[in-house]
């Protein structure tokens, strides 16, 4: 049986106003039918939110395995849903499709939680996690966190990977993270997208805010999924979705508006790792946000190309202002709060 949970925070995007009713509650969690998404057997999403990503639980005759493991402040309801899916059966596999820190930030809570895990990440970044670097993992420069863990073994694109009772293909998709892999599992023709491909867009473009350029990675992911043709997307975030030719769509229209005026995806960007920082603290004095952005390294990059001489103060305003429009955030007084 394939289906969906839905738990966590609610999968509406960055900018776009979340509902965080059962932000921290396993028991809230809800079984929902996997919206006519026709899935692989054994396949159940939990769907989370946009501070967590989504987890994929796959159970086999032999062996049970999730992709991907959420933020570090859900590591506990992550936890939670697995063994609650799981009864008595053992995690035995946890792969990563990429080391983003709404990705992985459980990884460390579920090794603990199961002693024989056998972790899996893309292999683009694999030294950093040995000797646990958490600036060249992203998390010092994003201002996030992500609590260390081990790997035991590689996730090659090219290779095939038994999971659950299904042969999945492992593939390349650089552009949002130039180490990140997709799923595709060619009977059912399922791909599990991460953040190269959501319903409405993809992820931000994050080689592009160290200044390298990742658009054309970004389009050729695009064109990798579409040559997949799948019947079948589970993305990192939202529901998932079978209007393929659809979401492909409206992915290249954004890349090109990307493409054609840069700023706009800077601009873009420093809302989104904002908008992460609210849903996971929930609130924030006005100076506290100041000196979490200061300290930001990208943040304070983005923003310096973005407002140019304008004082940095007023560029983190207008962010707030531009959020607050958008619904995705409140202020009262010296506060903000997420929405
Ligand atoms: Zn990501």
């Amino acid at each position: 049986m394939a289906t969906t949970v839905t738990s966590g925070a609610s999968s509406t995007p960055p900018g776009k106003a979340p509902n965080l009713a059962h932000h921290a509650a396993p028991q809230a969690a809800h079984h929902a039918a996997s919206h006519g998404v026709p899935l692989p057997a054994g396949v159940t999403v939990f769907e989370r939110g946009w501070l967590s990503s989504n987890n994929i639980l796959i159970q086999g005759a032999d062996h049970c395995a999730l992709i991907d493991s959420g933020y570090c402040t859900h590591a506990p309801q992550t936890v939670a849903l697995v063994r609650a899916a799981l009864h008595t059966r053992p995690l035995d596999w946890l792969l990563n499709t990429h080391l983003h820190s709404d990705h992985c930030g459980g990884n460390a809570a579920l090794q603990a939680a199961y002693p024989a895990l056998q972790t899996h990440i893309p292999p683009g970044q694999s030294d950093f996690v040995w000797e646990w670097n958490a600036d060249a993992l992203s998390y010092t420069p994003t201002g996030q966190q992500c609590p260390p863990f081990r790997f035991d073994a590689l996730l090659q694109p090219g290779s095939t990977v038994r999971l659950g009772d299904w042969q999945w293909q492992v593939h390349a998709a650089p552009g949002h993270d130039p180490h990140a892999v997709i799923l595709f599992e060619p009977v059912s023709r399922t791909v599990i997208t991460a953040d190269a491909l959501w319903a409405r867009g993809f992820g931000v473009v994050f080689p592009e805010l160290d200044g390298v350029d990742a658009f054309d990675a970004v389009a050729a992911t695009l064109d990798l999924i579409e040559s997949l043709q799948p019947l079948a997307v589970i993305p990192g975030h939202g529901s998932p979705f079978t209007t393929v030719h659809q979401s492909i769509a409206i992915a290249r229209e954004r890349l090109n508006g990307f493409v054609i005026d840069p700023i706009r995806h800077l601009q873009h960007a420093a809302k989104v790792l904002l908008k992460f920082k609210l849903l996971e603290v929930q609130c924030m004095e006005r100076a506290n946000l100041l000196a979490w952005a200061q300290a930001t390294p990208y943040f304070a990059a983005m923003l310096g190309k973005h407002f140019g001489g304008h004082d940095f103060a007023h560029g983190v305003d207008q962010l707030v202002q531009d959020l607050v429009r958008s619904g995705a955030a409140t202020v009262h007084g010296n506060w903000i709060y997420n929405n």
